[in-house]
């Protein structure tokens, strides 16, 4: 028996390989297509399994949708999986629609890599889960404003509701280059599927994403730099929009013609309608130039190991949870490159599995300090001698300050 949950967006997983994720995703779209549950694999943002504490327990599969609307398409179709050992339903708990669900929405300093602020809010406070992100977004911003932080721009990703409620509130807003490349390599690797000469350009074309948003200040230079592609995917370098006359590679003659999109071939218009499509051009010209958002996935790692996901908290002993894991981040935020007794820099090799086997070296840094822990315990012997003058702040669970501020620079 399996259960096929299906969540829209609660926090994000980032400890999952590529590879798993994908075999995961094909074998759950083959077999709801074997049943007449056809699927896009473009609507689907993330899918893993849940991980179970008892062994021979029902296995859970997680389905996260980049539309709310595809995912009760979905749901409506369940009946077509009766007589099979599988079930679907909307995932809206941890443990067996046993309490109400939760979203965390944490804000990021990104130039400073520290957490400014998190909310964790309850599906039911806001009318529905589909709520949830607006809220805790709206929460953390109303938090800095009232200690008088204003956010220049932010960085999120493409969420519909989350574009109209930054506009309304008159904030610059860039889209995460990783995000938007996500979902466009989804409708490519699709196309090239048919079209097998588009296979040779995918990893170019997700390269060209971050380039054009990195190396552009504005809106139209990172739109100028990205419809270049198609000229260039033709084997043309010189390009009609002033703002990018020229690529700016050297001119090399390929040893392999059919590496080119033939111009009026069929792979050619359909890289087109994906390239450069209105909706695609609008998202490439507020792309980030500044920071992407990686960091944050990191921090939603130490998130689960300090909240595992097959454990069931209550509402107050997750956003505690939550509070530690921030405090832990923000003070560790800055650790350098550690060094041996003679000084020299330290480095290790790792074996991404996303990278099949090939070792990456990466800086080791300096070990993580826990100094948060004494001052949570020097302020609890402060309540314990004189709780009356914690009355006020006792009655919020939420600090009063944003976090950046207090542990940025924790003294040791
Ligand atoms: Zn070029």
């Amino acid at each position: 028996m399996t259960h096929v949950s299906l969540l829209y967006h609660e926090g994000r997983e980032g400890d999952h390989s590529e590879s798993e994720t994908e075999s995961l995703e094909q074998q759950v779209v083959g077999f709801l297509g074997s049943k007449g549950i056809s699927v896009d694999r473009s609507d689907i943002e993330a899918c893993h399994t849940l991980p179970t504490r008892t062994k021979g327990a029902t296995p859970v599969i997680i389905i996260r949708f980049t539309n709310r609307k595809n995912q009760i398409s979905i749901l409506k179709q369940g009946r077509k999986l009766k007589g099979t050992e599988v079930y679907i339903n909307e995932h809206l708990t941890r443990r067996n629609g046993h309490s109400a669900k939760f979203g965390s929405y944490s804000l990021m300093n990104l130039e400073s890599n520290t957490i400014m602020d998190i909310q964790l809010v309850q599906s039911n406070e806001v009318g529905g889960s589909y709520h949830m992100e607006k809220e805790g977004l709206k929460r953390c911003l109303d938090h800095l404003e009232a200690n008088r932080f204003k956010a220049d721009y932010i960085v999120t990703d493409r969420h519909p509701q989350i574009q109209k409620y930054l506009r309304e509130r008159n904030i610059t807003q860039f889209y995460d280059v990783w995000h938007f490349e996500k979902g466009l390599s989804k409708k490519l690797e699709k196309a090239s599927h048919k079209e097998d000469i588009l296979k040779k350009w995918l990893q170019s074309i997700k390269n060209h994403a971050y380039w054009c948003a990195t190396s552009s200040t504005t809106g139209p230079e990172k739109v100028a730099k990205w419809t270049s592609l198609l000229n260039h995917l033709e084997n043309v370098y010189d390009h009609e929009d002033p703002l990018f006359p020229k690529c700016l590679h050297p001119e090399r003659a390929s040893r392999d013609p059919n590496k080119w999109l033939q111009p009026g071939s069929v792979a050619l218009h359909k890289a087109e309608k994906l390239l450069l499509n209105k909706r695609v051009l609008k998202d490439v010209a507020k792309l980030s130039h500044h920071h992407q958002t990686s960091s944050l996935e990191s921090f939603h790692s130490l998130i689960l190991r300090f909240a595992p996901k097959n454990v069931f908290f209550p509402f107050m002993g997750m956003l505690c949870r939550l509070y530690l894991a921030s405090m832990h981040h923000n003070e560790n935020a800055s650790r350098v490159q550690a060094t041996t007794s003679a000084g020299q820099a330290v480095y290790k090799v790792v074996y991404p599995k996303a990278k099949m086997g090939e070792g990456v070296v990466k800086p080791v840094k300096t070990d993580p300090t826990f100094n948060y822990v004494h001052d949570l315990m020097r302020l609890l012997m402060e309540v314990f001698e004189d709780p009356t003058s914690f009355d006020e702040e006792m009655k919020t669970p939420h600090p009063s300050r944003p976090f950046g501020r207090k542990y940025t620079h924790s003294e040791g």
